[in-house]
């Protein structure tokens, strides 16, 4: 036998270096973040309020140009308790199972916003309930300035 059969194997770590730009609007919600603060647009015409913040209306598709601060508060609309390890873009590592995750609609938001939940167990979360944003202490104007969303009632 000759060698041939055997696979080549090329080891190594490729450095793949880029920016992303937020645009406006993301940059608005990011440096919201990093205040501690959740930040929306709002629609003057029809009056929907949208996290994260968006050039356009959903609802009309006229251009929002207001930006209004919510409460770090809203309803969990739907939720889900996640098994399937994946890696987290966050972090790039496997995210630790099991975690929740849901839609929050945010007092005072039209729409909803998802993101991790701090209860993992699916006999503790039901819809309609109650939660509020957790911030990390130290936050850095990124979507991980968000750590989850506790329930404020049990
Ligand atoms: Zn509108």
């Amino acid at each position: 036998m000759s060698g041939h059969d055997e696979p080549i194997v090329l080891r190594g770590a490729p450095e793949l270096r880029y920016r992303y730009a937020a645009g406006r609007y993301g940059s608005l919600f990011l440096h919201g973040l990093r205040e501690g603060k959740i930040l929306a647009s709002r629609c003057a015409k029809c009056d929907r309020t949208l996290v994260p913040p968006r050039i356009a209306c959903t609802g009309c598709f006229g251009r929002m140009t207001e930006i209004v601060e919510v409460p770090p508060r809203g309803t969990l609309m739907s939720y889900t308790v996640v098994t399937f390890p994946f890696i987290d873009p966050f972090t790039g590592v496997e995210r630790p199972i099991p975690y929740g995750y849901g839609m929050i609609r945010f007092e005072g938001a039209t729409n909803t916003f998802q993101y991790f939940l701090s209860e993992k167990d699916p006999s503790r979360l039901r819809v309609g309930m109650r939660v509020e944003a957790v911030f990390r202490r130290e936050r850095k104007g990124e979507i991980a300035d968000l750590v989850h969303f506790k329930p404020l009632e049990t």
